[in-house]
């Protein structure tokens, strides 16, 4: 059998078991009532909906309807606005989506399309809340790792991904743009991303060479520069630019060219780049702890699985939902529900516009699985 055709088949298969899962769903909520009522009756019980007149929590909710009379002022009201579900038309795709989580059943965005009639871009937006809601939760102790280490799942373009290049080129983008943002790191950058290993490898140089070197080096690039252009630019005198050249020269930074011009040494780009790189992966395995290490194979497996790969933008959301999968006894459905709730009205825009941070937090609860 082919790739294709084993892909479609385990499509098909998912697609089957996604329809039964929203037959019995369906057979266990038939009616509009009994939807708005698991939707809204866990935050009611733990009072987390306010009545906007007096700030109380006691409701009595209009039967098959998401309003709420208030039994101390008597307002009736939308229970639903301000939160999560505010203005939403499908509630029946919002509980069958947190029900799908809360049981571990993870199907692409696009069989939810398929089978339960919403857009794909709503499904997305469901899971993203869920995502969202359930990562605000993730527990601040959980040791943080670098998101580079998910590299190889990172297959998804977004807004986020730079022109023309891999989805996994996010991450650079991100480090780089991070690095841009501190005061330290004023080197000029080329735009051509061709020219960032030089970058990358040259700030690992930058280091070991002293003030004077820094500048001159920092003026240094493919192009070859004459002497006299290179004292002008760095604003240093004629013998220190001069005996920097000599030291970076010999360094293997800098080469000289005929002409007193200088370029930036391509072999030490290279062989820095190289070391750079090999202590990069050097340093990723050491930087996960133990259980981490464990760990991470699960979640990439898991992203591959269900989302064939993800975006690098909202690796943030997937580690969320993966941690729902790991600690099925925490997240049951009422965790779940009460997370959305607690994290209040999650805008489309505000989802939209969310990137993931450079660090990132992964679950560890490996001996539940
Ligand atoms: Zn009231």
């Amino acid at each position: 059998m082919t790739e294709e055709n084993k892909q479609n088949k385990q499509r098909a298969q998912e697609k089957i078991k996604l329809i039964e899962l929203y037959r019995q769903f369906n057979g266990r909520f038939p009616t509009i009532e009994n939807v708005w009522c698991a939707l809204l009756q866990p935050a009611l019980v733990a009072m987390l909906i306010f009545c906007r007149e007096c700030q109380s929590t006691n409701f009595i909710r209009k039967v098959g309807t998401r309003k709420g009379k208030c039994q101390r002022c008597g307002l009736w009201q939308s229970l639903t606005a301000g939160g999560y579900l505010s203005n939403t038309r499908r509630p029946r795709a919002w509980l069958f989506s947190l029900n799908l989580v809360a049981e571990k059943q993870f199907f692409s965005t696009e069989l939810v399309h398929e089978v339960v009639g919403v857009s794909q871009s709503s499904a997305a937006h469901i899971f993203k809340t869920v995502g969202f809601a359930v990562g605000t939760k993730l527990d601040e102790d959980t040791e943080q790792v670098q998101s580079s280490v998910f590299k190889e799942v990172f297959c998804h373009r977004s807004r986020e991904t730079p022109k023309d290049k891999h989805p996994a080129e996010e991450e650079k983008y991100f480090e780089r743009s991070e690095n841009e943002s501190q005061a330290d790191a004023n080197v000029s950058l080329p735009s051509e991303g061709a020219a960032q290993d030089e970058v990358e490898a040259l700030k690992s140089l930058f280091a070991t060479l002293s003030e004077s070197e820094q500048k001159i080096a920092r003026l240094l690039s493919s192009t070859p520069v004459h002497a006299d252009i290179l004292t002008r630019d760095s604003g240093l005198s004629v013998p220190l630019t001069a005996s920097s050249l000599t030291f970076l020269e010999l360094a293997g930074v800098a080469a000289r060219l005929a002409g007193d011009r200088y370029v930036l040494a391509e072999t030490t780009v290279e062989k820095n780049a190289k070391l750079r790189n090999g202590a990069a992966d050097a340093n990723m395995n050491s930087e996960l702890s133990q259980s981490q290490a464990e760990v991470l194979p699960l979640f990439l497996a898991f992203c591959r699985r269900i989302f064939s790969g993800l975006s690098r933008k909202w690796l943030h959301y997937y580690l969320a939902m993966f941690s729902c999968y790991l600690d099925e006894h925490k997240w049951d459905y009422a965790a779940i529900s009460t997370a959305c709730f607690e994290a209040g009205y999650i805008g489309g825009r505000r989802l939209l516009n969310y990137v993931s941070p450079r660090f990132v937090r992964l679950p560890i609860q490996a001996s539940s699985i």
